[in-house]
């Protein structure tokens, strides 16, 4: 408690990270980053407009940004908003377009951060049940509500629904707007984005952060039809007119346009999901499938918690949640093959030999 502090801060409880350790020697498999340096090219665009331009304010539209977005999936500029990492474009999003008054439909499994947003704006929820096999069971949300935010692929288990699935949404709630977080979409699931021409009432969120891996830069943006960019960046300009840098927007810009750079790295990610969903199945885990660029995992023998610990000791990181439904289970980023060998073996070491 503190007497300097407005009403609303009392009751927030912030979104907790995961751990970004100042120790560089641990093996990072708990936040979803790419184990691979971003575009060559991107940085080298970054290293460019790093000059005595800093001095003025960045374009406060990201214009070159986002007809570079648009063009890529064939929409207009009108159609794209831009902001400081998809987490920000959300929080926009949430304020510009979720509240009606009436309560806000998400999984009970999925993206931390939706909660925070809600108590933030004091938006009510109502968290909707995966099913036992963490999927998403689109009658389940035959519901009057004020919007729906979708993770496809949802986090942290990993699971991805179909197009024809989001289609249903818009389709039943066509008075509602319809959030679909597309942060790992990359990694195998259908987009969206197709349907965006059809839908006014659907925005898609995706980022740089994950698949491009640029985390560090923090870019993020959203489709939309321009009524509802018009509503995010009313928003937008109403907080903070320059929410992407010189840096981030010249940076995000060449790493559009290293297509190579981009196919090759998704497939080294593909291929080393694989093998390690199957390493880790021959050790007896219960894996689910996966569209993502991490996997969500338990073993029948060994607690979560424990393993964590394990690795933890082993200099290797994985993101264990807490929670009812979530307690046994661990989300594991897919690293490089070294790295995957390196658990796989680890944990061999472990689930082969009782605990000491
Ligand atoms: C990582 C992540 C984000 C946030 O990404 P940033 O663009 O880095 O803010 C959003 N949604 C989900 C589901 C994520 O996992």
């Amino acid at each position: 408690m503190n007497r300097f502090w407005s009403p609303l801060v009392h009751t927030l409880t912030p979104y907790v990270p995961g751990e970004q350790p100042r120790c560089n020697k641990l093996i990072k498999l708990n936040t979803n980053e790419l184990p691979y340096g971003p575009s060559p090219k991107a940085l080298e665009a970054i290293r460019q407009v790093t000059n005595e331009t800093l001095r003025l304010y960045p374009d406060p539209e990201s214009s070159a940004l986002r007809e570079a977005l648009a063009q890529r999936v064939g929409l207009s500029p009108n159609y794209v908003f831009v902001g400081n990492g998809s987490d920000e474009v959300l929080g926009y999003a949430f304020l510009a377009l979720l509240a009606h008054g009436q309560e806000i439909l998400f999984p009970d499994i999925t993206y931390g951060f939706y909660k925070v947003y809600c108590h933030l704006y004091k938006i009510p929820y109502r968290l909707v049940p995966l099913n036992t096999d963490m999927a998403l069971v689109v009658d389940d949300y035959i519901a009057p509500c004020s919007g729906i935010v979708i993770a496809n692929p949802n986090a942290p288990t990993g699971r991805a629904i179909s197009i024809n699935d989001i289609r249903r949404l818009l389709t039943l709630h066509q008075n509602r707007v319809i959030i679909v977080d597309e942060a790992y979409v990359d990694f195998g699931a259908q987009s969206a984005v197709p349907l965006v021409r059809e839908y006014p009432n659907l925005l898609v969120v995706q980022t740089f952060s994950k698949s491009r891996a640029l985390a560090g830069l923090r870019v993020g943006f959203a489709f939309g039809q321009p009524e509802l960019i018009e509503g995010l960046i009313r928003v937008k300009n109403s907080f903070n007119s320059y929410p992407l840098d010189r840096l981030a927007q010249a940076g995000a810009l060449a790493s559009l346009q290293d297509e190579e750079w981009f196919t090759s790295t998704i497939s080294f990610v593909i291929r080393d999901r694989t093998t390690l969903i199957s390493g880790l199945k021959e050790l007896g885990f219960i894996v689910l499938p996966s569209e993502a660029n991490f996997i969500y995992v338990q073993h029948p023998h060994h607690d979560a918690a424990k393993l964590t610990a394990f690795l933890r000791q082993k200099a290797i990181i994985v993101r264990h949640l807490t929670g009812d439904r979530t307690a046994q289970w661990l989300r594991i980023t897919v690293g490089t093959e070294k790295q995957c060998m390196l658990l796989l073996a680890t944990l061999r070491a472990i689930i082969c030999t009782p605990y000491s």
